[in-house]
């Protein structure tokens, strides 16, 4: 049978509930429309719902909504993997030729989804939702303000700023980023590093109706450290300058001690700064071996070779 399936939605579901049905009802609508406006039959398309290991029930609901309509297909992970993985799954087994992503919680409106083909259709192969304004608290906005500031760093990857997770990709696309099976994922990261013809649109943005964001603190900052270490190596580079600079000062102190002593005969004093000079230097070399230790630890996780993901039911 020829290949029918257009468009392919990917979308993580982690403690999605309450959204799932509306998602669902709202997506439909669009993707129907727009697969008859692009002159195709009215069902070419398919909906993967990815279940990150829920405990809130998404995984029946997913599995009613299969059962009414064929078109939306299930995974389920055996625990809770994360929001990258997740997409990660759902990209290994899209058939569309057109693939789109979205968060499920309806923060990314699929009403936009038409507008986002629009551009692609223009010859692209990424096609960004930026929003203009985030709809999340002060303190959220703040957070993910510094996280993109660390990252656009330190990466040296171009990522778009204010980037959704709605976003349109082509099949050569993700063909690649299949290929790409790193352990500590950052998809931003990975689909800005391969290339190919790369536009931004504006989109609206929603704030959150139902349900909590799952990004705290702390898993923001995991993520950032995740996303620099498997981009770049410039903090492996950060222990080489500071051994320069601190070799640089202490060759100028160490003369003019030794100068102070030849010509002036004053006795160099200070137990204070001996001490503090000793915890600095301490402080430093922790530092630096906890980064070094970071990539270690990566280069260790890598080599495992543990599978991304496992499922546990597919419908
Ligand atoms: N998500 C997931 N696994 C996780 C955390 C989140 O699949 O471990 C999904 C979540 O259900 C949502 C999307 O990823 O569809 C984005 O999550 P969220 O809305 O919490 O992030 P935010 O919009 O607050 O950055
Ligand atoms: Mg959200």
């Amino acid at each position: 049978m020829e290949n029918l399936t257009e468009f392919s939605v990917v979308i993580p579901i982690y403690n999605e509930a309450e959204n799932i049905d509306e998602l669902h009802r709202r997506l439909t609508m669009v993707m129907e429309k727009l697969c008859v406006d692009e002159g195709h039959p009215k069902n070419c398309y398919e909906i993967i719902l990815v279940d990150d290991g829920s405990r809130d029930g998404s995984w029946a609901l997913i599995k009613g909504v299969h059962e009414k309509d064929a078109r939306v297909k299930g995974m389920n992970f055996s625990k809770n993997f994360g929001h990258h993985i997740a997409l990660t799954a759902g990209l290994d087994y899209v058939k569309g030729e057109t693939i789109i992503l979205m968060d499920g919680d309806l923060q990314d409106p699929p009403e936009e989804i038409p507008k986002l083909y629009r551009k692609f259709k223009e010859g692209y192969d990424l096609v960004y939702g930026i929003r203009r304004e985030r709809k999340d608290s002060f303190l959220k906005k703040v957070t993910s303000h510094m996280f993109w500031m660390i990252l656009r760093k330190f990466t040296g990857v171009d990522m778009p700023r204010n980037q959704t997770m709605l976003r349109i990709l082509s099949k050569r696309l993700v063909e690649v980023l299949r290929g790409m099976r790193e352990y500590a994922r950052f998809v931003h990261g990975m689909m800005a590093w391969v290339g190919f013809e790369v536009t931004t649109i504006e989109v609206e943005h929603r704030a959150r109706t139902r349900g909590k964001s799952k990004y705290n603190i702390p898993r923001l900052f995991k993520l950032a450290f995740h996303a620099v270490t498997s981009f770049s190596t410039v903090p492996l580079r950060l222990a080489i300058y500071a051994g320069f600079i601190s070799s640089f000062i202490s060759l100028f102190v160490g003369l003019y001690f030794i100068f102070r002593k030849i010509v002036y005969n004053i006795p160099v004093l200070g137990y204070a700064s001996i001490i503090v000079s000793i915890f600095f230097v301490g402080g430093v070399q922790l530092l630096m071996l906890g980064i070094f230790g970071e990539y270690l630890g990566r280069t260790y996780q890598e080599t495992q070779r543990r599978p991304l993901y496992i499922l546990k039911e597919k419908v």
